[in-house]
């Protein structure tokens, strides 16, 4: 599952998924990093409205303008109702260019428990679920998610399911499947917590491990809002995520030290795959 990724604490963070022609958070520098691939967005579904997940959206709008793309291709943001931040910058945004966007541009509040749905034929959707960052802001993470048909359980075992199964005309076959939410990718956004029935079980889960020392968190203005990456790390393990990202992370701390800290978690945790997004990078991960 091919993703693109960027992300240092306290400047910019976005998500490029070209399967779902879709961009997570909009932070400074998106638009530019992608380049015409900004042509290929159908959707940015935005966490919460602050400005280092924000800031790139006046850009990003301007430059899927432009005619050395398909600047008619309809482009629609999510954001989190009622988000301050977010409806200032939609006010900027339509006062500078609202009148000249040759593409229909629809902003939608959104919620969490809602689900966007991203395929015709309604197996794959977007699911919002709550995160804890900032008390007085709403945000929340999104879970990929792609129904898929499994055997019953009290049919795993059999030796001749295969043949039953062949032998099952397509509308009986109910008897002995089973539909499932199958969690391909979880999205954060920033966060202290969340629900961890919200992120069981997804496949590769992207996470906010913005310090490194808890004490450094104490110092932040909004305190208590960031994970460490012990406390991501942790949190992926109880969820049984197959693979965790670990972004956001704050660049004070020197390379070497972000290295060793995830190397004593990979220890501690060898099941689970650890990947560090460091910051000031542009990720591709295929
Ligand atoms: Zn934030
Ligand atoms: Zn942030």
């Amino acid at each position: 599952m091919q993703f693109q990724i960027y992300s240092t604490g306290l400047y910019s963070t976005w998500i490029y998924y070209p399967s779902c022609s879709t961009l997570f958070d909009c932070g400074e520098g998106a638009a530019s990093s992608l380049g015409k691939r900004v042509f290929g967005i159908d959707r940015i579904c935005l966490t919460h409205g602050h400005t280092d997940h924000i800031a790139g959206l006046p850009t990003f709008i301007n430059a899927r303008n432009r005619s050395v793309g398909d600047p008619f291709r309809p482009l629609t943001i999510f954001y989190p109702e009622g988000d301050r931040y977010i409806l200032a910058m939609r006010e900027f945004i339509k006062k500078t260019q609202g009148n000249r966007l040759r593409y229909p541009l629809t902003w939608e509040e959104i919620n969490p428990g809602d689900s966007i749905p991203l395929a015709e034929n309604g197996r794959q959707c977007l699911e919002t679920f709550r995160t804890n960052h900032n008390p007085r802001l709403l945000s929340f993470g999104y879970r990929w998610t792609e129904k898929r048909k499994r055997l019953k359980e009290e049919f795993r075992d059999r030796p001749d399911i295969g043949t039953i199964l062949r032998d099952t005309p397509p509308a009986e076959k109910g008897r002995y499947e089973e539909t499932y939410s199958s969690r391909l990718w979880t999205y954060t956004g920033d966060m202290k917590s969340c629900e961890i029935d919200e992120i069981r079980g997804s496949e590769v889960l992207v996470t906010d491990a913005t310090f490194l020392d808890p004490e450094d968190r104490a110092q932040e203005e909004e305190r208590q809002s960031h994970m460490t990456m012990e406390e991501a790390v942790e949190l992926a393990a109880e969820a049984e995520a197959g693979h965790l990202y670990a972004i956001h992370l704050s660049e004070r701390y020197h390379r070497d030290r972000i290295q060793e800290t995830a190397d004593a978690m990979r220890a501690r945790h060898p099941d689970l795959k650890i990947t560090v997004v460091y910051p000031r990078r542009t990720y591709t991960v295929k």
